[in-house]
């Protein structure tokens, strides 16, 4: 279940990395405390790698992941095992997350006993409390992943992360595979978890429809960058990159919503050759001769909204007659 972009890696035998890097470490992506951060983008841009980078499953090569405001490649043994434990990660695909031949009370209660967060003798009482608060029966602990639906499997997934007791949850896709009303009801769970637990989420999607549905704030990415990012509000009724207009002009309806999400016209360039400049530009209606040239940096637009856009700039200072443009 890898990205586009690492299979196409891997195929070609590229390092992807310093690249995914080099594009994510322009960006101060900071996620609050109890802050649900939606992540948005095409396939392949990078969006999965990032979320492994910050949940600690996939190493950054270059710039700094800080955990608590402290760089996480310099914390003690004790305190990098805390920072693994608190951030954990949901996948799309429970099926594949979850080891087929172990019964769910050994995916849910093997973490949290092997790290010492409980004693062997509560691990049933735990794993059964745990069952419980997602929405499953306890009497099916004793069961195999293959005896639930997709939408149970993902409550297997949740209450396998709570059980080492997250404080930060990277949710990859984690709804996509599932029919709308089973999504509905995940969301809901991961919405009340949230609540009660003081849970922070970073929700990964291509699905805008589902980010609005849950997110305080929204960060867009475009092959490896973040383009713009708001408050929840401020992107929905004031989107200020050019990429961000066009998605929102397609955000699909209930009926489309599984098919690919691709909606604006012109190919997705390769992400192992990006576009000079604003790696947007051979797609972008507004594109001017600045943009072929200079990446856009991120700038703060208004208080909270960052965007990557040269537009930004000829609107704070409109050319000059007297400059010479080439
Ligand atoms: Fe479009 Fe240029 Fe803005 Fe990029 S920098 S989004 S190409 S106008
Ligand atoms: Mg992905």
């Amino acid at each position: 279940d890898l990205d586009y972009a690492e299979r196409l890696a891997r195929l070609l035998g590229a390092d992807l990395k310093p690249q995914v890097v080099h594009a994510v470490d322009r960006v101060d992506l900071k996620i609050m405390p109890g802050e649900v951060v939606g992540l948005v983008g095409e396939s392949g841009c990078g969006k999965s790698t990032l979320g492994r980078m910050l949940a600690g499953i996939m190493p950054q090569t270059e710039g700094e992941i800080l955990w608590k405001g402290r760089d996480r490649r310099k914390l003690d043994r004790r305190d990098a095992r805390t920072a693994r434990l608190t951030a954990q990660m949901i996948f799309q695909d429970p099926m594949s997350s979850l080891n087929p031949r172990k019964r769910v009370i050994d995916i849910i209660g093997e973490a949290p006993v092997a790290h010492g967060i409980i004693p062997r003798r509560e691990r049933d009482a735990y794993v059964a409390g745990l069952m419980e608060r997602v929405g499953l029966d306890p009497a099916y602990k004793e069961r195999f992943p293959h005896q639930f639906s997709g939408g149970q499997r993902q409550r297997i997934g949740i209450a396998r992360a709570l059980a080492v007791k997250p404080q930060f949850i990277v949710c990859d896709e984690s709804v996509a595979a599932l029919d709308v009303s089973i999504q509905a009801q995940i969301l809901n769970l991961f919405m009340e978890l949230r609540r009660e637990l003081g849970l922070t989420y970073l929700f990964i999607s291509h699905d805008i429809g589902v980010v609005k549905h849950i997110s305080d704030r929204v960060a867009i990415m475009y092959l490896g960058r973040i383009v713009e990012s708001a408050s929840a509000e401020a992107f929905f009724s004031q989107p200020n990159h050019p990429y961000t207009v066009a998605l929102l002009q397609e955000i699909p309806t209930i009926a489309n919503r599984r098919r690919i999400f691709s909606p604006i016209k012109g190919e997705i360039p390769s992400p192992l050759h990006p576009p000079s400049g604003c790696h947007f530009h051979p797609r972008c209606p507004h594109a001017f001769d600045r943009c072929r040239r200079e990446a856009p940096t991120l700038r703060e637009i208004a208080p909270g909204h960052i965007s990557a856009c040269h537009l930004n700039d000829e609107k704070a200072h409109p050319p000059q007659k007297t400059t010479a443009l080439s």
